[in-house]
């Protein structure tokens, strides 16, 4: 951390505290060139992490949802911003429920949103995210359209 002061290159932490929730942590900084004492705060970026089903946790990817999604439009017109848009939406909507969601809350989310938007996509969302074993699973999905 460079002094603001004087503009040294290293300066050295003389007091490091943690908030309540052990979100940021505050550290008192003391430079050795000047003898200035400032102030900095560390703080995580992540906004959501995942629980995946074998249990592991991983930060929430936003391209990664955009990837499924686009994937599931397969050749089918959808424009970049409304691709966007829709990541933005069920993103915000995932993260309503807290900063740690099961993987299986967000598919379920994206079938929603599918399902409002483009019955091809959403059924081929379903297909992949829930591992259909046999046709009768897809029947019934389909079923729901008509
Ligand atoms: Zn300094």
């Amino acid at each position: 951390m460079v002094c603001p002061f004087c503009n040294a290159e290293d300066t050295a932490v003389i007091d490091s505290r943690r908030n309540s929730e052990g979100s940021s942590i505050r550290r008192r900084r003391k430079c050795p060139s000047c003898d200035s004492r400032f102030t900095t705060y560390e703080k995580s970026e992540i906004e959501l992490i995942v629980k995946k089903r074998n249990g592991n946790l991983e930060e929430f990817q936003y391209e990664k949802l955009q990837k499924g999604i686009e994937s599931a439009f397969g050749g089918q017109e959808i424009s970049e911003k409304k691709l966007k848009g829709l990541v933005d939406e069920i993103f915000i909507e995932v993260k309503k429920s807290g900063k740690k969601v099961n993987s299986d809350s967000i598919g379920e989310t994206v079938l929603e949103y599918l399902k409002k938007e483009n019955e091809v996509a959403y059924l081929r969302f379903a297909s992949v995210y829930k591992e259909f074993s046999n046709v009768s699973d897809f029947e019934k999905e389909a079923a729901e359209f008509n």
